[in-house]
């Protein structure tokens, strides 16, 4: 069997998800089990509600509730035809019922936690999953919608659960497995779970790719299909440098670096249960499908390029920690790792001097309480609006002068902190946010001009 995960631009509207429906057609010979993301944009309007009932805003949360409401049942009507529609359509109102009966009860309290967060966040899986389900039936096909939240078990950390991986596992392959060895394709909504008393959990933006994988390792898949709308991992950001290139095939840990360090296409978790069990990951486009986009594998080819890659994380601050005390004092790292540890802020780029430490953390409303903690041990300074920049490639071993080259072309920027080496492939630095465009444009420019026809489409 194999897993094939549309993320919210391949199931936008009615074309898309009928174009989607096809492409899940061409494959029912590999047993699919198809995952499926919100509608797009449908999760930031979601978090949107969520927050103005939050501040008190009944009228504007209901408002925006609406607006979905009428996108989720045109989008059905259009796909299903009135006939199939008018008999679905009850369970969508059952759905948004529930939504807006929500909504009310935060607004009446005035506030959100995390844990009623993840329920209104969750409408948008739950209900394209439905979407999915009844247009690939239309379509013909033998298919069967199993809610995430009864398989995806996570621990409670509402927004950001973590998965309990072999109760999910288990639980896959209990209740999807005999499914699709009965000749089903299942549906069903990523980003979702719910902890094992059943409370409605989701876990991190982007999370459906990690779905995929989770569900693919489960399921012993023979590939884990991510369905989007660039041909592929690219150079860069295609958003960013139009000149981007197609990457035919990546390793894992590098394209696991180039996920985490910004290249949204992937979710950086995703790499993980593919690694464990060894399932290819294919990164394909909805849009073009049979552009052959890019296998991310254990083991790239030799490739005569130093980088495949360059990706970019905005949104960083760096916090700057400083202490003469820190001479010769053991101990010192530590606890400034147990200030971090106890606000649970994870840290990203790290350097360090014999008197200082800068560190970088992704920038949110945690870092002015974690300041006032560090500023016990030593003195601290933070700064935001900054980015990492991070090439990556599994050349850069071997490769002599690189830094040499990368800096030399980047003189005039002002480069705020370095690090190479901790995985071997990659060069990663911190610059003004405000720079990223033209920086990374620079390098694409002088490292992707002459690209090895092997490795890059
Ligand atoms: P989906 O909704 O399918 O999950 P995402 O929006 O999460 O899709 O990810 C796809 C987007 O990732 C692309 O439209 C592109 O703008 C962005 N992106 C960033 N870096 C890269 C890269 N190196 N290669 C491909 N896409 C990238
Ligand atoms: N819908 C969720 C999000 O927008 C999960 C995903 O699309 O992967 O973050
Ligand atoms: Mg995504």
């Amino acid at each position: 069997m194999i897993v094939m995960k549309f993320g919210g631009t391949s199931v936008q509207d009615a074309e898309a998800i009928a174009r989607a429906a096809g492409i899940v057609k061409a494959r029912l010979a590999q047993q699919p089990v198809v995952v499926v993301s919100a509608l797009a944009k449908v999760t930031d309007q979601l978090l949107t509600m969520a927050r103005a009932a939050g501040a008190g805003d009944r009228n504007t949360a209901l408002a925006l509730s609406r607006a979905l409401r009428e996108r989720h049942y045109n989008t059905a009507g259009e796909l299903l035809g009135t006939g199939i529609f008018t008999q679905f359509h009850s369970e969508l109102e059952d759905d948004f019922e529930a939504l807006d009966e929500l909504l009310r009860g935060i607004a009446a309290v005035g506030e959100l936690t995390p844990r009623t967060t993840d329920y209104v966040a969750a409408f948008g899986e739950i209900l394209s999953s439905k979407i999915v389900t009844a247009a690939l039936s239309s379509h013909g096909v033998n298919v069967m919608l199993v809610d995430s939240r009864q398989c995806m078990v996570t621990d409670a950390t509402h927004t950001r659960a973590v998965p309990a991986m072999e109760e999910t596992q288990a639980r896959l392959r209990a209740q999807v497995q005999p499914l699709v060895e009965a000749g089903q394709v299942v549906v069903m909504g990523g980003f979702v779970g719910a902890t094992k008393a059943g409370v409605t959990t989701t876990i991190g933006r982007g999370g459906s790719d990690f779905s995929a994988a989770i569900v693919g390792a489960g399921l012993g898949a023979e590939r884990i299909e991510i369905w989007s709308d660039v041909d592929g991992m690219m150079t860069t950001d295609p958003n960013l440098c139009p000149e981007a290139r197609r990457i035919k095939v990546i390793s894992f840990d590098e394209a696991a670096e180039l996920a985490y360090f910004g290249a949204k296409v992937l979710h950086p978790a995703t790499v993980l249960p593919a690694v464990q069990k060894n399932i290819p990951v294919y990164i394909l486009n909805s849009r073009n499908p049979d552009c052959q986009g890019t296998r991310i594998a254990a083991r790239a080819p030799h490739c005569r390029n130093v980088f495949k890659a360059i990706a970019a994380k905005k949104r960083i601050t760096i916090i700057d920690v400083a202490a003469p005390r820190m001479l010769l004092a053991h101990g010192f790292l530590r606890a400034i790792f147990e200030a971090f540890d106890r606000h649970r802020v994870p840290v990203d780029v790290v350097s360090t001097s014999e008197v200082s430490v800068s560190l970088t953390v992704d920038s949110n409303e945690s870092i002015p309480a974690l300041a006032a903690d560090l500023a016990k041990l030593a003195d601290v300074k933070y700064e935001g609006r900054k980015a990492i920049v991070c090439l990556v490639g599994e050349n850069l071993r071997e490769t002599p002068g690189i830094a040499a080259r990368v800096f030399g072309e980047l003189s005039d920027v002002r480069i705020r902190m370095i690090s190479q080496g901790a995985s071997e492939i990659n060069l990663t630095f911190v610059i003004e946010e405000d720079e990223v465009p033209q920086v990374i444009r620079r390098l694409h420019k002088v490292f992707f001009a002459d690209l090895d026809p092997e490795v890059f489409a």
